[in-house]
């Protein structure tokens, strides 16, 4: 008899180790992980990088709290603003923790306006957390339902509409930021069209609100940049950040920029965890890592690989909606739900995730192999063409 609270349903396997893009379980069996413990394990399982940088930091020290100056805090933020072109980082230990700053951010920022009740615009379909506030902002029910009274102060708008934005703008003077993924992972791995993100921060510029970044499944090098408004050649004014950051080690960051960099005073906001030296040290491997072996643009090349394979392999099956991806983030659409897909996989050695009920959802390690790609494609194809068949 398990004493976990049953908040997941798990599938019945239990990982022992990892190597790379592999994941062996406590029988010896070895399954490829195409989704990296959802978008965390960017460089795979037990990189030699983080692997080391781990342990020497524990033999030195592990945590001293936020009363003091933390020497990889201050290297990992000088990191991250090189190369995100933000001002500065607060740190916390999850995507939902990000978040929450970020909301409190914005909150704080309506009230230097004189704004008594802020209101943040969030998308249908978007995912931000489980915590009341992330929840609250999340678009999905079945997120919400059991935990009202919802936290206020969010607008709901479409995902991909920069007219629903300008008409929530029109009615609601409320309106202090806008918080969106650049690719929405959970709600079905849902592209926006290419100048969207332009078109927000050109709204934005006009109306003298906050544009939100939630880049906690997109970031890290995932689609190809190093965070996915670098397609679009603009910066946020807040952007947050967690899963791979420390490919595994639980770090959260809020980064910040002009502005919204000087809202959160001191005493305004905190955490006991956020930024310890270990977790700094994981995050700091992390971006090394993804320089010194140039995973960010290869993620771009084998994402776009694995989709011409997937879409040559798959021309003939009349189920396939649609084969969309950003670099290492990919979406298979299927045209019935298909949630079974991830059990059957995982019997075949596979591990994968359907969202939005018939997307199937591929996050592999940025480290992936021609070859290993292949075994990915070979593999699911076959899954989706013997599932496809008898649905028929
Ligand atoms: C996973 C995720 C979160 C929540 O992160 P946690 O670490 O689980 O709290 C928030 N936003 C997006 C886009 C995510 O993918």
């Amino acid at each position: 008899m398990t004493h976990i609270m049953p908040t997941y349903n798990r599938l019945p396997v239990t990982f022992d180790r990892g190597e790379g893009v592999w994941l062996i379980d406590v029988n010896n069996q070895r399954y490829l992980d195409a989704l990296s413990g959802i978008a965390v394990c960017n460089l795979g399982h037990a990189h030699t990088a983080v692997h080391k940088a781990i342990c020497a930091q524990s033999e030195k020290l592990l945590h001293t709290s936020n009363l003091y100056n933390i020497a990889n805090q201050e290297l990992l933020a000088d990191k991250l603003i090189k190369k995100s072109g933000m001002s500065n980082v607060f740190f916390c230990n999850s995507g939902a923790e990000a978040n929450e700053a970020a909301i409190k951010l914005a909150r704080k920022f309506g009230h230097s306006k004189g704004i008594e009740k802020p209101a943040i615009i969030v998308m249908e379909k978007s995912f931000h957390g489980r915590t009341l506030a992330t929840l609250s902002a999340t678009g999905n029910a079945k997120v919400q339902q059991g935990f009202e009274p919802l936290v206020e102060g969010f607008t709901r708008v479409p995902y991909n509409d920069v007219k629903a934005i300008e008409d929530a703008l029109k009615t609601n003077q409320n309106i202090v930021a806008i918080l969106v993924e650049p690719i929405q992972g959970e709600g079905g791995i849902n592209i926006p069209a290419p100048d969207y993100l332009n078109q927000i921060r050109r709204i934005c510029d006009a109306h003298d609100i906050l544009m939100m970044l939630d880049e906690i499944q997109s970031g890290i090098g995932r689609t190809g940049q190093f965070l996915a408004y670098q397609h679009n050649d603009i910066l946020p004014d807040v952007c947050t950040l967690a899963k791979a950051l420390g490919n595994g080690v639980p770090i959260g960051a809020c980064l910040a920029r002009g502005k919204a960099s000087e809202i959160l005073t001191a005493g305004a906001h905190g955490s006991t965890f956020g930024g310890n030296p270990l977790a700094c040290a994981a995050g700091i491997a992390v971006l090394n890592t993804l320089e010194a072996e140039n995973l960010i643009a290869l993620a771009q090349v084998k994402g776009d690989n694995l989709r011409t394979l997937f879409s040559e392999k798959l021309k003939d099956n009349q189920h396939i909606v649609d084969i969309r991806n950003k670099g290492l983030m990919i979406g298979i659409e299927l045209d019935k739900p298909c949630a079974e897909l991830v059990k059957i996989a995982l019997d075949q050695h596979l591990l994968i995730n359907v969202t939005n009920d018939s997307t199937i959802r591929l996050l592999p390690p940025l480290i992936i192999t021609k070859q290993e790609s292949q075994y990915l494609v070979d593999t699911l194809v076959a899954i989706i063409n013997a599932y496809t068949t008898q649905i028929h």
